[in-house]
């Protein structure tokens, strides 16, 4: 079966569906059960896709969680609030008082916060590694290293890393791997068969596609799997059936939205890529991107999401810019069928280890809005802030 006939059955047992096309909503906290032998069974089969309690999910859940397994292949998913929850929770199930991890530099920036502020006060120690150091990353492992963590692309600045290199060295360390997925979400890049071990993704973005929901997901190998779902579920992580029913249902049509984010998105990188006012463009397909030739051999596309960098400009300028864009509206999300726009003046504070040596950053979001309208909208706005330079 090819990708899309796939994705387009994924998830959809009887059991779930109960003959119709999607799964029920099945709301619980509470399951009852007619007789002590059939509570018997369903303690035994717990976690199983069996209903024992609301907290270890429904049918609903059940019908997105193997939806997702297939979509990664991997052994299982557990689903999270929040895309931030399935970072923390992963963390958390793997790491304790006195083991260190290995941070990518790039990371989006309330990971980076997770490791300065939670995980440091439990006693873990994180180093941050430059996401292009590649099988170098070698030297930096210690005695007590646990966990080499990934985010690639990374946030805002995009640099795409060799995850077969750094996977290799984390095998011979006895590391576990972890590789935010978010940007190349299971249809673009599936980490799992590159070796990684946890597949992590903010289903926020792509996958719920519509900005109304928030919900993470974390699909693990067979080694990780029954730790992770364990972990999990004894810190409480749940969703709600109704998130989940929207989040499988935005799934469906997934990689149809992301053929015309992507299609849009490169007809606008390639025309800030020409522009004078414009250094070089941050986007994973591109030759100007670090990591491009990784990108080439390993991920099907790209999508809507890249950013570019400035010659030059001020704190004014670039607030002019954004206050005059019409169809980006200003926002910290993505994924969703609509334009999105933020901008750094300098990337310094949140690239403690690789720092940041070039001008304003502006990352766009290119939803499913006509090209045309976009490109006009960011002429206009690229003028405003040439007058304020
Ligand atoms: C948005 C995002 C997250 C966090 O997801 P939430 O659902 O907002 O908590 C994690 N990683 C990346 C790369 C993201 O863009």
């Amino acid at each position: 079966m090819k990708k899309n006939t796939k994705l387009a059955s994924a998830g959809r047992k009887l059991q779930y569906t109960q003959g119709v096309v999607n799964p029920v909503v099945q709301r619980a906290s509470t399951v009852v059960f007619d007789s002590v032998a059939d509570m018997h069974e369903a303690i035994k089969e717990r976690g199983n896709r069996t209903l024992f309690y609301g907290r270890r999910g429904t049918n609903t859940h059940y019908a997105l969680q193997d939806a997702i397994t297939e979509l990664e292949n991997g052994a299982g998913c557990a689903l999270y609030p929040s895309g931030a929850a399935a970072i923390s929770q992963s963390l958390l199930s793997f790491l304790k008082a006195g083991d260190h991890l290995l941070m990518v530099d790039t990371a989006y920036e309330p990971t980076r916060d997770l490791c300065d502020k939670i995980l440091a006060g439990l006693g873990i120690s994180t180093t941050y590694y430059d996401p292009m150091i590649g099988a170098g990353v070698k030297a930096l492992i210690q005695e007590n290293t646990k966990v080499l963590f990934l985010e690639s692309p990374g946030s805002i600045t995009m640099e795409v890393q060799d995850v077969p290199a750094l996977v290799q060295v984390a095998k011979e360390n006895g590391l576990i791997t972890m590789l935010d997925n978010t940007y190349g979400n299971g249809w673009h890049y599936r980490p799992l068969d590159h070796g990684v071990d946890i597949s992590i993704q903010a289903a926020t973005k792509y996958i719920v596609g519509h900005s109304d929901v928030m919900m993470g997901v974390a699909v693990a190998n067979e080694e990780y799997w029954p730790t992770l779902r364990e972990h999990s579920y004894l810190l409480g992580q749940c969703t709600s059936a109704d998130d989940a029913y929207l989040a499988l249902r935005g799934l469906r049509t997934m990689p149809v939205r992301l053929q015309q984010h992507e299609k849009s998105a490169l007809t606008v990188a390639n025309w800030l890529a020409e522009h004078p006012l414009v250094d070089h463009v941050r986007h994973p397909a591109l030759p100007s991107n670090p990591g491009h030739e990784y990108f080439k051999r390993d991920f099907d596309g790209s999508n809507g999401l890249f950013s570019f960098v400035m010659k030059s400009g001020n704190q004014k300028a670039i607030n002019r810019f954004l206050d005059s864009l019409h169809h980006f509206k200003m926002g910290f999300s993505w994924g969703g069928y609509e334009s999105l726009v933020t901008a750094n003046i300098t990337m310094a504070a949140l690239r403690t280890t690789t720092g940041w040596e070039h001008g304003p950053i502006i990352r766009l979001h290119i939803g499913l809005e006509d090209v045309e309208d976009l490109l006009a909208d960011l002429e206009q706005a690229l003028k405003v802030y040439e007058s304020h330079l």
